[in-house]
């Protein structure tokens, strides 16, 4: 299913996993990485990012790491 607001979304979108088919179709994305008890890659920071793990735990970590 295409997205409308997909060049919007790109605009904004911080994911460096440029190959994906999902990348500025928001609510794909969401649904993919919920179904995989994941966050999308705009929850995290620059550097937690380019891990690619997307996971909860690493989410948390990630703020634990802050002290937030
Ligand atoms: S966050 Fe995940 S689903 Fe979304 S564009 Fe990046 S790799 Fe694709």
């Amino acid at each position: 299913m295409g997205c409308d607001n997909k060049k919007n979304n790109l605009s904004s979108c911080t994911c460096t996993y440029s190959s994906c088919d999902k990348k500025g179709n928001c609510c794909a994305c969401v649904a993919y990485h919920r179904d995989n008890d994941e966050l999308p890659a705009c929850f995290f920071d620059e550097k937690t990012e380019r891990t690619y793990d997307r996971s909860f735990r690493n989410f948390v970590n990630m703020f634990n790491k802050r002290g937030k």
